[in-house]
C-alpha cells in the first residue's frame, strides 16, 4: 500500500479551499480542480488571506505559510488528479456533478487511490456504486471554516473496506483533525442532528416567532451556542442548505428535513449569505446588518 504523500481537492469553492489548505499545511502536495481560473484566483485568494491570518496571530511561522502554498497547486483539468493517493471531492452538491467526476477519475487513478466525498447529505454509496473502486470510497466530512473546525467525520459505506476506512482516518488524524466515524446516512451524525434546527429557525421567522436579530440572540445566550443559527446560516450558504435539505428530505420523507418556502426564495434571489454578500444578513457592510426579508 502506498504511503499517501499527494492528495487532490475537486472543488476551490468555501470548503475545497479549506481542506486544500489544511492538507498542503499537514505537508501534502496537494492540487485543486475547479471549472475556471477566475474561481481558481478566488479561492487561492481566500488560502492566501486564512494563512496571513494565522501568521499575524502568531499560529503559523511565515516560512510554513510560504512552504504550504508551495506544495499548492491549482488546475481546470480533472486529469492531473491522476498520480494523487487520495482525492477529496468538494463540488456542488449535485450527485451528477459529482459521479461525472468521479467517473473520470476512476479511469486515470492507479488501484491505492482512496475516493473521499465530502458531501453534507447525498449517499456515499450512490458515488462509489458510480466507479469500479465502492471498496476504496469512504466520505471524508469536513466542517466549515475548515482551517478552524477540528472536526471530520469518517464514512464508511456498506462497502468500503476496513483496511481504506482505517487509511481514510489515519489521513484525517494526519491534517490535524479530530476524528469520528460515521455510517453513510444521509447527513451523518452532524448534519443529521443540525439540519432540522437550522430549518426550524427559517420557520420561525416565517411564523414571526422573533425577528432574526432576537433568535440569534435568544439561542446563543440561552444555550451557549457560539453563535445563532440564522449567523449560521448564512456562514454555511443558503444554496448549500436547500440542495442539502432537499436531499434529506427526499431520503428520509420527513417533514422535518423539509426546505421552507422562505429559504427557497431567499435562493431564488440570489441571497445565499456571506459568500454571496447577503442573506439573513447584509454583509457588504461592516458590521452586517439584518436584512430586509419582506416580512
Ligand atoms: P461552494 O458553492 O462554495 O463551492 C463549490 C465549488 O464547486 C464551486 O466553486 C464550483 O465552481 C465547484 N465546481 C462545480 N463543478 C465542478 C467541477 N466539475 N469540477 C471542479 N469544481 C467544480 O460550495 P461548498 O460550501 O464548498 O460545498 C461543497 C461541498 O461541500 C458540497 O457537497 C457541500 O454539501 C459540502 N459541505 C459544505 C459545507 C458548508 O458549510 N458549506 C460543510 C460541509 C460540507
Amino acid at each position: 500500500m502506498t504511503e499517501i504523500k499527494r492528495v487532490g481537492v475537486l472543488g476551490c469553492g468555501l470548503m475545497g479551499s479549506g481542506i486544500a489548505q489544511v492538507a498542503a499545511a499537514a505537508g501534502y502536495e496537494t492540487i485543486v480542480r475547479e471549472v475556471s481560473n477566475e474561481i481558481i484566483q478566488k479561492g487561492k485568494t481566500g488560502i492566501e488571506k486564512s494563512l496571513a491570518k494565522f501568521v499575524e496571530k502568531g499560529k503559523l511561522a511565515p516560512d510554513a505559510r510560504d512552504a504550504t502554498l508551495k506544495r499548492l497547486a491549482f488546475t481546470t483539468s480533472t486529469a492531473d488528479l491522476k498520480s494523487c493517493d487520495v482525492v477529496i471531492e468538494a463540488v456542488t452538491e449535485d450527485l451528477d456533478v459529482k459521479n461525472t467526476l468521479w467517473q473520470q477519475l476512476d479511469a486515470l487513478c492507479g488501484p491505492d487511490t482512496i475516493f473521499a466525498s465530502n458531501t453534507s447529505s447525498l449517499t456515499i454509496a450512490a458515488m462509489a456504486a458510480a466507479t469500479k473502486r465502492a471498496d476504496r470510497f469512504v466520505g471524508l466530512h469536513f466542517f466549515n471554516p475548515v482551517p478552524l473546525m477540528p472536526l471530520v467525520e469518517v464514512v464508511r459505506t456498506v462497502t468500503t473496506t476496513e483496511q481504506t476506512f482505517k487509511r481514510a482516518y489515519a489521513f484525517a488524524t494526519s491534517l490535524g483533525k479530530e476524528a469520528v466515524a460515521a455510517k453513510d446516512t444521509s447527513g451523518f451524525i452532524v448534519n443529521r442532528l443540525l439540519v432540522p434546527y437550522l430549518l426550524d429557525a427559517i420557520r420561525a421567522v416565517e411564523q414571526g416567532v422573533g425577528s432574526v436579530a432576537d433568535i440569534d440572540k435568544a439561542m446563543q445566550l440561552g444555550c451557549g451556542y457560539p453563535m445563532g443559527p440564522l449567523t449560521l446560516l448564512d456562514f454555511v450558504g443558503l444554496d448549500t442548505t436547500y440542495k442539502i435539505a432537499e436531499i434529506m428530505f427526499a431520503e428520509y420523507r420527513d417533514p422535518k428535513y423539509a426546505p421552507p418556502p422562505l429559504l427557497k426564495r431567499m435562493v431564488l434571489a440570489g441571497m445565499y449569505g456571506k459568500k454571496s454578500g447577503k442573506g439573513f444578513y447584509d454583509h457588504t457592510v461592516n458590521p452586517p446588518t439584518v436584512s430586509s426579508l419582506g416580512l
